[in-house]
C-alpha cells in the first residue's frame, strides 16, 4: 500500500465530516446547558448535521454530476417528512416497549452502569450489528430487496439522498438497532448520543465531499468506504455497514481501496431499473 496516500490522503482530509464529528462533543456540552431533551437534540442535531453537508457539497463536491436537483431535493425531502412521522410513530412504540421491559427486569441491565468512554462505542457497534446483517440480507433476499432497492435507485450520492429510504425498511433498521441497547439497559443518555452518531454518519457516508478520512477509515464508516456500496458493480458493492466498517471487517465485506472510488453509482448492474423510483416496494 502506498503509505502516503495511508497518512496523507490525496486530496486532502474530508474536513467537513470530521469537524461535524468534532463539534459532537461541544454539542452535547451545549445541549446540556440549554436542558435540551432528546428529541430536540437528536432532530436539531441531524437537520444542522444535514445543513452543513448539503453546504460544503455545493462549495467542494466530489463530483459535481452528483449534486441534487431541483426535483430530487423535493422528493428527498418528501422521504424525510413521511420518515420522520414514522420514525416518531416506532419511537413512541419503543419508549412504551422499553418502560415495560424495565418495570418487570428484577436487576439492573449490564450495560447500565458502563462509563461514556465504554458504553458510547459499544452502543454505537451493537446498534449497528443487527442492521448490518439485515442490510446483507436485503441485498440477498428479493422479499427484503423489494424494499431496500429505493435507496440504490439514485445515480449519484449526495447528503439529500440518504433518506431516500423506504419506511419500512427504517423500521426493521430502528428495531434492530434499538433492541440490544433496551435488552442490556444502556442508558438513555448512551442510547442518545450513540443513535445521533449513526444518524450523523449515515448522512456523512452518503455526502458529496471531496476528501478522504485517511486511516480513520479502519475506524468509522466514511464516504469513501460507502461509495462502494453503492457501486453498480455487485463484486465490488459491500460495505453493508453505515457508521463502523467494524462488522464488515469481521465477516469479510470490507472494501477500502485508499484514492480510488467506484466508476458508476445507482441500480446494480443487470438487474431490470424501474422508469420511476419503487416507492411502495413493488419492482
Ligand atoms: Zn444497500
Amino acid at each position: 500500500m502506498n503509505t502516503s496516500l495511508f497518512f496523507f490522503p490525496r486530496g486532502g482530509w474530508n474536513w467537513p465530516h470530521l469537524s461535524l464529528l468534532l463539534a459532537l462533543p461541544a454539542y452535547a456540552w451545549l445541549a446540556g446547558r440549554l436542558g435540551w431533551q432528546a428529541d430536540l437534540i437528536l432532530t436539531f442535531g441531524t437537520l444542522a448535521g444535514l445543513a452543513w453537508l448539503m453546504l460544503w457539497e455545493r462549495l467542494r463536491p466530489a463530483r459535481p454530476d452528483w449534486q441534487a436537483s431541483a426535483a430530487e431535493l423535493a422528493r428527498d425531502l418528501g422521504a424525510l417528512g413521511v420518515n420522520a412521522l414514522v420514525d416518531a410513530a416506532a419511537g413512541l412504540l419503543i419508549a412504551g416497549a422499553a418502560l415495560h421491559w424495565q418495570a418487570a427486569r428484577a436487576q439492573p441491565g449490564l450495560a447500565q452502569d458502563l462509563t461514556p468512554v465504554l458504553a458510547l462505542p459499544l452502543a454505537v457497534a451493537l446498534g449497528e450489528l443487527g442492521p448490518y446483517w439485515l442490510h446483507r440480507a436485503a441485498h440477498r433476499l428479493p422479499w427484503l430487496w423489494r424494499f431496500h432497492a429505493l435507496h440504490h435507485w439514485p445515480a449519484a450520492l449526495n447528503a439529500s439522498n440518504s433518506v431516500l429510504v423506504h419506511p419500512v425498511n427504517l423500521l426493521w433498521n430502528k428495531f434492530a438497532r434499538v433492541a440490544p441497547w433496551l435488552l442490556l439497559g444502556f442508558s438513555a443518555e448512551a442510547m442518545l448520543w450513540a443513535a445521533l452518531f449513526i444518524q450523523l454518519q449515515s448522512l456523512a457516508v452518503h455526502a458529496n465531499l471531496r476528501g478522504s478520512l485517511g486511516p480513520l477509515n479502519w475506524l468509522i464508516g466514511s464516504a469513501e468506504l460507502h461509495r462502494w456500496h453503492h457501486s453498480v458493480q455487485a463484486a465490488e458493492a459491500h460495505n453493508y455497514g453505515t457508521a463502523l466498517p467494524l462488522w464488515d471487517q469481521l465477516f469479510g465485506s470490507f472494501v477500502h481501496r485508499p484514492g480510488a472510488r467506484p466508476a458508476r453509482v445507482g441500480w446494480l448492474a443487470g438487474a431490470v431499473r424501474p422508469r420511476r423510483a419503487p416507492y411502495l416496494g413493488c419492482c
